[in-house]
């Protein structure tokens, strides 16, 4: 439910309206937009459909939220968020692109690396340290060295820097080192894991499932922002479908939808949805013109060697290439990369 409040509420009136919503065993939700003050109120709506809250002073209009997904959706803020960190905001006019191997390899590699995305162009540097593979045989990661590295790499460039969140019991130390938290496509429905990542402020990459509808994954987000992060960036990087020529199927059209449906930021990870290196190009180009608000591409230092994701992966020089292309047609988008 949605407790929209008369431009020039007081603060008592508010506060009047919160008391009310927690004395009916609802969490209140305070969001203070530019034109309008709303309350959303979250849990169990039943008793508080019993109460007039209409004639409380202050209050101009309540609204059901029609969507299974309340906090996320348009209908709860209807202005887009920007969110991010130090310097890195998405969801507002400045585009980003976030650049990296697929895993950290070693430390030189991915010093390396970062230093020629950070000269392309790129603002954080992606590298997984915790591997989701397929099989248990393959490469898993170098775990919490790994993470070191990522650390070490954001100290030698200034390069912000994302890694994928596994598993509740890393949290703590990818909070203290690293600036975004990614859940991969494979643990989005990890329910458990979303839960947590409510708990610390950090922003998250919310990756979409293989399988995972659009309302899937704006659930999904709920999830951690129902519990107490509101920091989340979705991230549209392909479906399974029967189509096997490409790794996934880019669903294009999951960008605008979201925008239509949700105020967050939405990022396009083309690597992985199209996981052939020819195809980087036109996804990456397909994805801003869509609207999507920045880009998440492997990129690697040589591709033929790399342990996980070679295909993939473009070249530093293939990605510097594409990045003075992804600026000329961010200007004639009227953004700015
Ligand atoms: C990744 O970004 O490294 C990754 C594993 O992606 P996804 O979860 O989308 O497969
Ligand atoms: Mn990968």
């Amino acid at each position: 439910m949605i407790i929209v409040l008369k431009p020039g509420a007081t603060q008592a009136e508010i506060d009047h309206v919160i008391e009310k919503i927690e004395a009916a065993g609802c969490k209140p939700h305070l969001s203070r937009g530019v034109e309008r003050t709303i309350i959303g109120a979250i849990g169990d709506e039943s008793a508080l459909r019993n109460l007039p809250l209409e004639i409380l002073p202050g209050v101009d209009q309540v609204l059901q939220i029609q969507k299974p997904y309340k906090m996320v959706s348009r209908e709860f803020k209807t202005e887009p968020s920007v969110i991010g960190t130090g310097g890195v905001m998405l969801g507002g006019k400045r585009l980003h692109v976030m650049a990296g191997p697929c895993a950290v390899e070693n430390r030189e590699m991915l010093i390396g690396i970062a230093k020629q995305v950070k000269a392309a162009g790129a603002t954080v540097l992606r590298g997984g340290a915790f591997k989701p593979r397929t099989s248990p045989y393959a490469f898993q990661g170098l775990e919490a060295e790994g993470v070191r590295y990522l650390a070490d790499a954001r100290e030698e460039t200034g390069l912000l820097v994302a890694t994928e969140l596994m598993d509740p019991r890393d949290l703590e130390l990818l909070d203290r080192h690293v600036d975004f938290i990614q859940i991969g496509a494979r643990n989005m429905q990890n329910f458990r894991l979303l839960k947590e990542c409510g708990s610390v402020k950090k922003p998250i990459i919310l990756k979409r499932g293989l399988s995972a509808t659009i309302k899937d994954l704006l659930l999904s987000a709920e999830y951690i922002v129902a519990n107490g992060n509101p920091n989340v960036i979705l991230c549209e990087r392909g479906i399974r479908t029967f189509e096997d020529y490409t790794r996934n199927t880019l669903d294009i059209s999951a960008v605008p939808a979201i925008k239509t449906l949700s105020h967050l930021p939405i990022i396009v990870d083309p690597s992985h949805a199209g996981g052939r290196r020819d195809l980087v190009r036109p996804l990456s180009l397909a994805a801003l013109a869509a609207g999507a608000d920045g880009l998440m591409i492997e990129v690697h230092p040589n591709p033929e060697e790399a342990l996980s994701d070679g295909p993939q992966s473009l070249r530093p020089e293939g990605f510097a290439t594409l990045m003075e292309e992804l600026r000329r047609l961010a200007a004639f988008l009227g953004r700015e990369l």
